[in-house]
């Protein structure tokens, strides 16, 4: 345990619910790693308490703020100023502190991006397929047209949603280039290997024996597959993805890197690879995984 003093800086995560945060993992191993007097700690906070909470920490004098479930899109209501890809996304994870106020930022989708670069996953020129049209499936749908895809095709449960959100990101980006489709229509995608990155909520623990799309033809034609859950370490869509020769990676290094570039916004700092990879294997520690 590193000593408290009168010169330790305070930062956290928000949201609810918290208890099973590895947040707190990464920042407090980062923290003890670089010297910094410095200690990160988690806060439940309600909905209805999000303005007090985010007053309350400012007055506090916090250094700065993760923000997660409910509160990603109703935080900004309470920030001095939002960052212009946080805004593009429409969702703030990390406060960072100015004289008047908090500036919010989103590294949700940086994480992911400097994570499928980790593990040398490309985007340009890819035909990109997105299952999901939830709040990270728009994030992601972003960062592919951002990152110059040939293609990216939507898939969704509900199509209503998916041309939502497909009209959003076409929208910001200033060129037509997702398209929308009902993820029972996959049989239509184009007949090339694809990227393909799961964005629903389905092969979560405990429900790790669910995938959104179960049919094996799919995954001959995905050369690589991304999935943002972690938890289980290997879920579903990706044992099929290997099953059929594809490379695959979880979402535990988008939840390392977002929380590196929040830690490295706060303190100004960039983190190396090398540090990184000691708190993937703390996390994975932490997550009971062998490896
Ligand atoms: P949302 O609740 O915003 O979206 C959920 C998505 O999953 C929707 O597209 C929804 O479809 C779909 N879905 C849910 N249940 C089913 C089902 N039974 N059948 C078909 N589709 C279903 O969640 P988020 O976008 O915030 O998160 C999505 C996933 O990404 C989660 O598993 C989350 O843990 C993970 N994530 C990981 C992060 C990381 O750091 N690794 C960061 C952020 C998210 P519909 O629109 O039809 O309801």
């Amino acid at each position: 345990m590193r000593e408290i003093n009168g010169k330790t800086q305070i930062c956290g995560l928000i949201g609810k619910p918290v208890e099973h945060t590895l947040s707190p993992v990464i920042h407090n191993y980062l923290a003890k790693s670089e010297g910094r007097n410095l200690v990160y700690v988690p806060f439940l906070v309600e909905d209805v308490k999000i303005k007090e909470a985010v007053e309350g920490a400012f007055a506090l004098n916090m250094l700065g703020l993760n923000v997660t479930v409910p509160h990603k899109s109703s935080i900004m209501l309470h920030l001095k100023e939002v960052d212009k890809l946080a805004k593009d996304i429409g969702a703030v994870n990390t406060l960072v502190r100015m004289e008047e106020g908090y500036k919010g930022y989103n590294t949700d989708m940086p994480g992911l991006l400097r994570a499928m670069q980790s593990e040398n996953i490309a985007i340009k020129g890819e035909l990109v397929v997105i299952l999901g049209a939830g709040g990270a499936a728009r994030a992601v749908a972003l960062m592919c047209a951002r990152e110059g895809a040939e293609a990216v095709y939507l898939l969704n449960r509900s199509l209503e949603k998916a041309k939502a959100v497909a009209a959003e990101v076409n929208y910001i980006h200033g060129q037509s280039i997702i398209t929308p489709m009902k993820v029972t229509d996959y049989k239509k995608l184009p007949q090339r290997k694809c990227l393909a990155i799961q964005a629903t909520s389905v092969g979560l623990h405990p429900n790790v024996d669910d995938v959104i799309i179960s049919d094996e033809d799919f995954y001959k034609k995905v050369h690589t597959g991304v999935d943002l859950i972690y938890n289980p370490y290997t879920t579903k869509f990706m044992k099929l993805v290997q099953g059929f020769g594809g490379q695959t990676m979880n979402g535990l290094k988008m939840l390392l890197y977002q929380g590196i570039i929040a830690y490295e916004l706060w303190n100004k700092v960039t983190i190396s690879e090398a540090v990184a990879q000691e708190i993937l294997m703390k996390m994975k520690k932490e997550l009971k995984i062998d490896g």
